[in-house]
């Protein structure tokens, strides 16, 4: 909690006059404990959560415009009630495991030593450091996830996760429960290396949820701006780990593309890739020897 109570009481003790950010966060926070900004989190996750896959699942249930020509699996159709029933179980899984871990781990959150107070972070120092927890997240979820895919540890907790072998948004999170506690720890190990402002935090967290969900969206859309991120994997890339399943040994990064590469476990995804635009060029090819145009 803020040591002062207003905007003029802060600039005399500081001796100079607060910035824009620094009076909005002083008006916001001053009388909020760190407890209960650190729980904003929860509150962040619910909407995020809630609001973020609802255009895309409700265009898809009205059929609006040409949006089935983008479905990677465009076979795998879910009904309403089977989408309400992933979302169901997943705000179940946030109130009984998400919640009360958020709410256990405030020691945690106390301890890495994020900041609180006015010295409001910059534009490059939230860039940096999210910049940072991607790569930190993205390396040891790459490990975490590939030990998930050993016999026991699919059997016994990854299994739930790969219910969908067509993601959709809503099933980005949902998961066997020690499967979120485990695949969160790669969440909090940058925040935790490279603590911060609480401010970073939740853009951080806000930011790792909607890549998940985007990454689960069983569409590829050409225009999507991830598209311009170097080595950035996509809906496309983590889809195809769904499709293959529990023998799948491709494709584990949450992010990026780097790792499964560096490690060698793209060669199918790869080799399916090629395979495909190989069998698009040669149908390409026949068109045009029989005259065929595209629309
Ligand atoms: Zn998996
Ligand atoms: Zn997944």
């Amino acid at each position: 909690m803020l040591p002062y109570k207003a905007v003029d009481e802060a600039e005399a003790a500081l001796n100079r006059t607060l910035t824009v950010a620094e009076t909005l966060w002083l008006n916001y926070s001053t009388n909020k404990s760190d407890y209960n900004l650190y729980c904003h989190n929860i509150i962040f996750l619910y909407i995020v959560y809630t609001l973020i896959p609802l255009p895309l699942v409700v265009v898809e249930l009205l059929g609006v415009g040409n949006i089935a020509r983008y479905k990677i699996q465009p076979k795998v159709k879910l009904s309403f009630a089977q989408i309400m029933s992933c979302y169901n179980t997943v705000i179940k899984m946030f109130f009984f495991v998400v919640g009360p871990f958020q709410l256990i781990s405030y020691p945690a959150f106390k301890i890495i030593g994020i900041r609180t107070g006015l010295s409001i972070p910059s534009g490059w120092e939230i860039l940096i450091q999210l910049g940072i927890y991607l790569i930190i997240e993205d390396y040891t979820n790459y490990w975490l996830h590939r030990a998930l895919h050993s016999k026991w540890g699919y059997e016994k907790i990854h299994k739930v996760h790969h219910e969908y072998s067509a993601p959709i948004s809503f099933a980005a999170p949902y998961s066997h429960w020690a499967e979120i506690v485990i695949l969160g720890i790669p969440s909090f190990l940058g925040p935790a290396m490279v603590p911060g402002h609480i401010v970073t935090f939740w853009l951080w967290m806000v930011l790792r949820h909607v890549e998940a969900i985007e990454t689960h969206c069983g569409y590829d859309f050409p225009w999507t701006p991830t598209k311009y991120i170097p080595f950035y994997g996509g809906a496309e890339y983590h889809d195809y780990h769904h499709y293959v399943g529990g023998q799948s040994q491709s494709n584990f990064a949450s992010i990026f593309t780097y790792c499964d590469y560096i490690y060698g476990t793209d060669k199918g995804y790869r080799y399916q890739k090629k395979l495909l635009s190989k069998s698009k060029v040669e149908s390409s090819n026949n068109d045009q020897q029989h005259g065929l145009k595209f629309d």
